[in-house]
């Protein structure tokens, strides 16, 4: 019977992959290879209880790609493997929903990789070598910016000149949409009203973070834009600057734009007005010790997303929840109680006990009587990637 779908998200040096059940979400395989390309190359997987280490010295994504094979053929789950889904984060404005691979999606995936070309290769790595090694199964391409291709032109045009959009495509496209899309299905469920009939803001807040406003199920608008360097403060991106620091932190340190793009992206965030580290869980507890930098850092990341999520207000008609989610949405009570503290303006405030509660994989409501509705829910991005993958298929 082929009733799990192998789940794949490959990163430049990294291969995570899970075997998972779109039915009942339960994932029977869940693994992860790393440093792939050097001599450190490594696989470990989890099959229950069972743990399992291979080292792939030198192996690059072929050698890790036949390592999960062996895997699935060692616990017997090869043949319950109906389709394989992978995570691709460019779709660019070609993508609009989720896909099945041929050579042609393939060839377009690759055209979207000028706008993403830290991923998007890297992504393509894993179709090629999954197909070759899945030959008879059907491939499935999930997109990070499919989702957010309903948002209306005001929402997805920068101030530039035109002609830089019609002929270049550079426009906001937004990420982090399996996981909005994944989020806001569960949060309209939680509410007891149909998805088609729900005004919400979602926010994902993991090491990367972003928020979007979701309309009747479609998004209307999202904080990341042309990459996902845009928006909130993340673990070690600034998310929005003035443009304009990019010349004069180039001229400070000497750098090229491409340099300081590169700083932005990887040396800032919380990570950079800290000094200490990325980690939401390391600086509340640095705080509390009276780590000065991690407090800053902290207060910052709360109040952009605050003033966010009130900016987010203006793409919907009606508010019927704001949610939580990802690493630090799922478990920092800390946050959303600074964030929420922030926005009594627009009627919010929150329970301390519910929110207290909802940590550690427990979702549900945590505002206070009287107030807009907030929920905490968890995400599950590689659920929904299972089962587009299974509804495309046709399994
Ligand atoms: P993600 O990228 O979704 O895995 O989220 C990672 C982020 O979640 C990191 O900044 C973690 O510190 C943060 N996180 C996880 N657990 C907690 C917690 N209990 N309190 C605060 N932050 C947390």
């Amino acid at each position: 019977m082929t009733d799990h779908v192998l789940v794949i998200n490959c990163g430049s040096s990294s291969l995570k992959f899970a075997a998972i059940d779109p039915r009942t979400g339960v994932a029977a395989l869940t693994g992860l290879a790393e440093r792939l390309g050097s001599p450190e190359a490594s696989l470990s997987a989890r099959l229950g209880e069972d743990r399992h280490g291979v080292t792939l010295a030198g192996g690059g994504h072929e050698a890790a790609m036949r390592a999960v094979l062996d895997v699935l053929d060692a616990s017997g789950l090869t043949t319950r493997i109906g389709a394989v889904g992978h995570r691709v984060v460019h779709g660019g404005e070609r993508f609009k929903s989720s896909v099945r691979i041929d050579d042609a999606v393939e060839a377009e995936i690759d055209a979207c990789a000028r706008l993403a070309p830290l991923h998007n290769p890297a992504n393509l790595i894993g179709v090629r070598v999954a197909r070759r090694c899945f030959p008879s199964l059907p491939h499935v391409a999930v997109f990070d910016t499919a989702f957010h291709q309903s948002m209306p032109a005001h929402a997805y045009l920068y101030a530039i000149p035109h002609s830089l959009y019609a002929e270049h495509g550079l426009r906001r496209y937004g990420f982090h949409g399996t996981s909005h899309r994944y989020v806001a299905a569960e949060a309209a469920q939680l509410l007891g009203r149909p998805l088609q009939d729900c005004a919400l803001i979602t926010a994902h807040l993991g090491n990367g973070a972003s928020a979007a406003a979701v309309l009747n199920g479609h998004s209307v608008d999202t904080t990341m834009g042309l990459t996902p360097l845009e928006g909130l403060v993340m673990g070690t991106r600034s998310g929005d600057i003035d443009p304009s620091l990019v010349q004069f932190i180039g001229n400070a340190l000497n750098q090229s734009a491409d340099q300081v793009i590169d700083l932005l992206n990887r040396k800032s965030g919380l990570l950079g007005l800290s000094g200490l580290s990325n980690d939401c869980r390391t600086l509340q507890a640095a705080a509390e010790e009276g780590h000065a930098g991690a407090r800053v850092a902290l207060e910052v990341f709360c109040y952009r997303l605050a003033k966010h999520i009130a900016g987010l207000s203006a793409a919907l008609p009606r508010l019927d929840a704001l949610v939580f989610t990802g690493g630090i949405g799922e478990n920092s009570a800390w946050v959303r109680e600074q964030v929420l503290a922030r926005l009594g303006l627009l009627g919010f405030a929150v329970d301390s006990a519910a929110n207290a509660r909802c940590v550690g994989g427990v979702a549900g409501p945590i505002h206070a009587a009287g107030s807009r509705t907030v929920l905490v829910v968890n995400t599950n991005e590689e659920l929904l990637i299972a089962r587009d993958t299974f509804a495309l298929a046709g399994v």
